[in-house]
């Protein structure tokens, strides 16, 4: 008998599509089939049967292949995705299969490696005679000693790289055997844990007693106030439970240090899943977490799709870290789908920061959220003292006020450590002609082109376009050419000629693309070999440098006058967790900010006051404003080669979105973006903002019935982008 099924396939068509069935195996939800589409062969993700269609039956085409007999996603994951597909009106096809790692996508078989393990079966102690060969004799101490217990391959490498011929030899002498079983990874802790503070005690137990329950907790802590200490208590407990915790970081590969301490102290089948993984590993780790075989899962923002049949506790740390939020193809924020999947699932979730989300804070007022404060920092540590230092008529070297080289003399004397905080990489974000006033700028974006002096090149930081740095003007020819402005490059430089004998460590995405460049560095600052740190945001994260002393900020100011409606919120935060960073230890911290805005209300409230202070004045400004999150958004944007077209397609837009007439809905624009050139194409936007969720997203829904069919929309390439991060 044949059946109908209807299948999602990865298109950026806002449809279905339906095939027939007529074999015996069943075909079930979640499950991947190859199918015909067009002239290729594509696999798409079954999502049940129907009982009729609207297409023709001799148009009807088979499906061709069922790879999946069990559902690949489950059901819970279908229901996240499907809902996540209409709110952010993305595709259902694509949202389906950026749950999928790579190679599944491609359609390789769902089924976790197996590896050799080798258990001992001869006597006890091991016989005299295997002294004879070297290798032998400790292979075969390693496995008795493990008393019945097997070890797997990489355990005897490390007794010897020849381990391979002495096993085989052990294995014929009867004394081991061999075993093929699932590689599923088994971690060791190897460190204890330390008595919790009052605070951290109070967090830890109000977690535990709600695991079965699907309360919302942000954890409020300062930062060094141990609140990575909370999240490992909260797991061993739902490991003790049976249940799988799932925990998300903003990026991984800038913090490897976060998943040895994870490592250091769990038991168990502990995965991570982010892009520094290759496609074998990753797809590996995702089965451990899809089979339930994992207790632990760690990864960045799309482990949030990663299926967990246990699933019982959601962590998502430095939750207001803006990488949760996908900034291309499916826009999903990853924070916001964990708040959804945590209630789908009956499971506590814990959001923590030292800066909470606005977004956060508003969902503790209005009491949807339990707060876990921690106000003190762990062990010894004492919170930084933070000072603004006006630089308003003072004498500059390369950036650097007189105090700052002082203040880090200072500290290099008192076998302190020091981070330079610049949010710029390069050695001059302009180069200025000094007769004609011209700057270098990109061909391709409208954008200044940044000095790479080492290279002695000029780069784009927006499109990545690149060429040789001029000898002269490229307007007027002179040779007169100023390098205006400061990038890490740059004040690494002055500093090395200011303390000729200090080791340097530069972090920045420059100085840390090689692989294993970042490791490297990171080992530098957190040994304290390296006395000065000089880097972006990058050194903003997370980290823990026993030695550091002093933090100096450099370009504080940038952040008050920024476009966006998220620019103070975001340099506020961008403050508080670079300057979290000194201090973490024993010797207490000293954060200095150069500003020429000494009197910036909204910077002597941060500094003087603190976060929750800060936080409620800005979002006190963002409720007048009725901008998120006391109100909802969405940006739609739209690009092409012609300049006209975005414009042109956005009002088409504009005039379906009229005929909903569906009231509270304010459509602005369209507008060009802030940046209307970028990467050779000409960049329009519309903003659409309501005090409903419910029109924004009505509105949404209605126009992306109707949007694909709009003679404008295949002269652009437009998306739709809802709760934007930025409206860039
Ligand atoms: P946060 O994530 O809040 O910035 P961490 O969890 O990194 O803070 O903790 C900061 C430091 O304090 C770490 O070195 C950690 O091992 C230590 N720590 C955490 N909790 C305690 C505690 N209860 N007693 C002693 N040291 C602690
Ligand atoms: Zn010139
Ligand atoms: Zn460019």
């Amino acid at each position: 008998m044949s059946r109908l099924v209807q299948v999602a396939i990865p298109t950026p068509l806002y449809r279905l599509f339906d095939y027939n069935w007529s074999g015996d195996a069943p075909i079930v939800r979640g499950a991947r089939v190859g199918v015909p589409f067009g002239r290729r062969q594509v696999i798409g993700i079954v999502l049940g049967e129907l009982e009729s269609t609207q297409v023709p039956l001799n148009k009807l085409r088979a499906v061709q292949r069922i790879i999946d007999d069990v559902p690949l996603i489950p059901a819970d994951i279908m229901d996240l995705l499907s809902w996540a597909s209409r709110y952010y009106h993305h595709p259902l096809g694509e949202v389906l299969m950026s749950a999928l790692p790579s190679r599944l996508r491609k359609g390789q078989a769902a089924d976790i490696a197996e590896r050799e393990f080798f258990v001992w079966t001869g006597p006890v102690p091991v016989p005299e005679s295997l002294q004879s060969a070297r290798v032998q004799y400790q292979i075969a101490e390693y496995l008795a000693n493990l008393g019945g217990k097997s070890a797997a391959a990489d355990a005897l490498v490390r007794i010897s790289p020849r381990w391979r011929t002495s096993i085989a030899s052990l294995i014929k002498k009867q004394m081991v055997v061999c075993e093929r079983a699932l590689h599923i990874p088994d971690n060791t802790s190897n460190a204890s844990a330390p008595v919790l503070a009052d605070e951290q005690k109070h967090a830890v137990d109000l977690i535990v007693s709600a695991l079965n329950s699907d309360q919302r907790f942000l954890l409020n802590g300062v930062t060094g106030s141990g609140k990575t200490e909370v999240y490992l208590r909260s797991i061993e407990a739902a490991s003790a439970k049976g249940l799988q915790s799932l925990v998300l970081v903003p990026e991984i590969s800038l913090t490897p240090q976060l998943m040895s301490r994870f490592e250091q102290r769990l038991d168990g089948c502990l995965v991570s899943l982010h892009s520094g993984l290759n496609d074998t590993e990753r797809m590996q780790n995702w089965l451990c977490a899809a089979q339930g075989y994992a207790n632990v899962v760690i990864g960045t923002r799309s482990s949030i799709l990663a299926p967990m049949p246990h699933l019982g506790l959601i962590i998502v740390d430095e939750e207001h870290d803006g990488s949760f939020k996908q900034q291309d193809g499916f826009r999903y924020h990853a924070r916001d789908l964990a708040l959804l999947r945590a209630r789908a699932c009956k499971c506590p979730i814990v959001l923590g920061s030292a800066t909470p989300s606005f977004e956060s804070l508003n969902n503790v007022a209005n009491g949807k959220f339990i707060e876990l404060p921690l106000t003190q920092r762990a062990g010894e540590a004492v919170p930084p003292t933070l000072a603004l230092m006006d630089i308003r008529r003072r004498k500059l070297i390369e950036g650097l006020s007189d105090r700052m080289i002082e203040a880090i003399k200072k500290h290099l004397d008192n076998a302190g450590q020091a981070l330079i905080f610049i949010n710029r990489r390069g050695f001059a974000p302009t180069l200025l002609c000094n007769d004609c006033g011209a700057a270098a700028d990109c061909r391709r974006c409208d954008a200044h082109m940044t000095v790479h002096a080492r290279h002695n090149r000029l780069r784009c930081h927006h499109c990545g376009s690149e060429r040789a740095m001029p000898t002269g003007c490229e307007s007027c020819g002179s040779v007169e050419l100023d390098r205006v402005g400061y990038g890490t490059e740059r004040i690494a430089q002055a500093l090395s000629e200011a303390f000729p004998d200090i080791l340097i460590a530069r972090i920045d995405r420059d100085s840390t693309r090689r692989k294993g460049a970042l490791e490297q560095q990171l080992d530098l600052a957190t040994s304290g070999e390296a006395r000065i740190l000089v880097g972006t945001q990058m050194l903003a994260k997370g980290h823990h440098f026993p030695k550091l002393t002093l933090v100096g900020i450099l370009d504080a100011d940038r952040g008050l006058f920024g476009t966006d409606f998220r620019s103070l919120e975001n340099m506020g935060q961008l403050i508080l967790q670079v300057a979290g960073r000194a201090g973490r230890e024993k010797n207490s911290g000293t954060v200095m900010i150069q500003t020429r805005n000494p009197d910036n209300p909204m910077l002597q409230t941060l500094i003087n006051d603190g976060y929750p202070a800060f936080a409620s004045v800005a979002m006190g400004e963002r409720k007048l404003a009725q901008l998120p999150p006391y109100s909802f958004m969405a940006l739609i944007r739209a690009e092409a080669a012609d300049g006209r077209e975005p414009h042109r397609f956005l009002l088409e837009v504009v005039e379906t979105l009229k005929n909903y007439n569906v009231g509270q809905l304010d459509v602005l624009g369209p507008v060009p973006a802030p940046m209307e050139k970028l990467g050779g194409r000409f960049r329009a936007q519309l903003l659409l903002q309501s005090n409903l969720r419910s029109t924004l997203n009505d509105s949404l829904t209605r126009l992306c019935n109707v949007i694909d069919g709009l003679s404008g929309a295949r002269r652009c390439r437009w998306s739709i982008d809802v709760d934007p991060v930025d409206l860039f």
